[in-house]
């Protein structure tokens, strides 16, 4: 197989930080929109609202750029980057400490831009500096990262996380069965669902991988071990996936996980899914809200917890699970 060449690579990288990504080797970072308006004390995200995570705090990163799926609605620059799982898995990748101790720096050379700014509160910024939450979400599938658990552990032991959240595309079933072996859990394993079958998924997700549903199922299986939070994120996209059959064959996918919570969240007609999708294609609050009162006549565990209007996102909760909305680690906390 021919390896991708560095100039190949080189290309990508710097592509990614015209896009206010700041890139170490194979692993990035970016600063949320929400972490901004939250230092400019405009607002906070969803995760805080509904879990309690300290917005201002939050570290967006990824540990390694590549994704083994192009969805239709992803809105990050998937155009720019590698489309070859074979490619994609010979690639190497860093250190844990190493992409942690980088990317922590290149997020403080990015607030640096607030100092100086009337509007903002010196105390907040300096607050901020330092990340106790940390957002595994920002491109790319973590799973894909072979250190992940030693990262977690890390986060945990010496950067002190408060909470870690990893969002997966469930086609790494190998990688979930080590974070479950070794113990090295998130805080918030986040399970992303876009497609209620085979055929949708192959649609919506273009997957990589042929034997993509048999990842899916098994991953959505094994899931249901992991001794953490769990969340099912399901993007409801207007005219594609929202029908009342994706509600009933979505709640046969929930029952072979058994998440705490279900996140049905719109479409967000933004980024590089403008050249993929329209804007009728999101939803309304009331869309969104429909959709999940379709699923609970199908999931009698669950039911109605929140919603963010901003966001169009609705929160569902499993009435059987263990743990509080808010998560641990921000019981009593100072934002
Ligand atoms: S938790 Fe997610 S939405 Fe909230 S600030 Fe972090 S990356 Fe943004």
């Amino acid at each position: 197989m021919k390896k991708i060449s560095e100039e190949r690579l080189k290309e990508i990288i710097k592509n990614l930080d015209r896009k206010k990504y700041r890139s170490y080797n194979t692993s990035s970072v970016q600063i949320c929109l929400w972490t901004k308006k939250a230092i400019k004390q405009e607002g906070v995200c969803y995760k805080q609202k509904f879990y309690g995570v300290d917005c201002k705090r939050c570290l967006q990163f990824t540990p390694f750029i590549f994704c083994q799926q192009n969805c239709i609605h992803c809105w990050r620059p998937k155009e720019l980057l590698i489309t070859n799982i074979k490619e994609i898995k010979e690639l190497k990748q860093e250190e844990p400490e190493e992409i942690i101790e980088n990317l922590i720096e290149k997020r403080k050379e990015l607030l640096m831009g607030f100092k100086g700014n009337k509007k903002i509160n010196e105390k907040i910024l300096e607050k901020a500096m330092i990340p106790v939450h940390f957002a595994i979400s920002l491109v790319g599938d973590p799973l894909l990262y072979k250190k992940l658990p030693e990262m977690i552990k890390l986060l945990k032991e010496k950067y002190k996380a408060r909470s870690i959240f990893v969002v997966t595309n469930c086609q790494e079933p190998l990688s979930l069965k080590k974070l479950i072996e070794t113990g090295n859990l998130p805080t918030q394993l986040y399970l992303s669902i876009n497609a209620t079958n085979r055929e949708q998924f192959l649609k919506i997700n273009k997957p990589l991988y042929k034997d993509f549903w048999k990842r899916f199922v098994e991953f959505l299986k094994l899931a249901k071990k992991a001794n953490c939070r769990k969340v099912i994120r399901y993007t409801l996209i207007k005219n594609i996936n929202d029908k009342r059959k994706n509600a009933y064959e979505l709640s046969k996918l929930v029952k072979l996980v058994n998440p705490d919570f279900i996140e049905i969240k719109s479409y967000m007609y933004l980024g590089y899914s403008t050249l993929r999708l329209k804007i009728e294609n999101m939803n309304t609050i009331e869309e969104v809200k429909n959709f999940s009162s379709n699923l609970l006549k199908f999931l009698k565990d669950f039911s109605y917890e929140d919603e963010d209007k901003a966001s169009r996102i609705v929160l569902l909760k499993n009435k059987k699970s263990k743990y509080e909305n808010i998560i641990e680690g921000y019981i009593n906390y100072k934002y």
